[in-house]
């Protein structure tokens, strides 16, 4: 896999001066970045989030799904800790795109829950890949990692590629009532840890 970085940046955010760096793969038209806090090369235990991108709830703070709040809640611990990296990945509704991510929406607005309704569109629970993340610690030159996150088939799947992460650290994010039925999905079939 070629992987292509840019420059780095500086991205003043709400949460502190973060810096970021674009990167996509060579022949794909999906562009991802890396927000980050510290100098993180040679370093241990780098406070990071593997997010994959949900225009839904990071951009229009959509309710059906605790996707921005995560992110949000992410850049938050980073700046705390003047350390830590968010490696954004472009693919929306875990990879199927958002043009049929909105039609699964359309069918659970019938009363289909987020697996059966994607199922019923003819894809898997989960079509996301996480190879790309490992180039961008590479990048970094990130030793281990802390990985922000509830979901732990991202540990095992990170850990396959290669990445050390030495723990995990949960997200915790409180339910409402249009995402506590998404939640409980999640935490029941899906194995996440909420
Ligand atoms: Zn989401």
């Amino acid at each position: 896999m070629q992987v292509k970085f840019s420059d780095t940046a500086k991205l003043p955010t709400k949460y502190g001066e973060f810096q970021i760096i674009a990167f996509n793969e060579e022949g794909s038209s999906h562009e991802h970045a890396i927000v980050f806090q510290g100098d993180l090369a040679g370093k241990e235990d780098v406070l990071t989030r593997i997010h994959s991108e949900c225009l839904t709830s990071d951009v229009f703070t959509s309710l059906k799904c605790d996707c921005g709040e995560q992110l949000d809640e992410s850049l938050r611990l980073i700046a705390e800790k003047k350390e830590g990296a968010v490696i954004y990945l472009r693919q929306e509704g875990r990879g199927i795109g958002l043009f049929n991510k909105i039609n699964a929406y359309a069918l659970q607005d019938q009363g289909q829950n987020t697996i059966e309704a994607n199922h019923s569109l003819g894809f898997a629970t989960d079509l996301r890949k996480f190879d790309i993340a490992v180039k961008a610690l590479e990048h970094l030159h990130v030793k281990s990692i802390v990985l922000l996150s509830n979901n732990p088939d991202k540990i095992s799947l990170l850990q396959d590629s290669g990445i050390p992460v030495t723990r995990v650290q949960p997200l915790i994010i409180a339910p409402n009532k249009f995402n506590i039925g998404y939640l409980t999905v999640k935490k029941d079939e899906l194995n996440h840890l909420l």
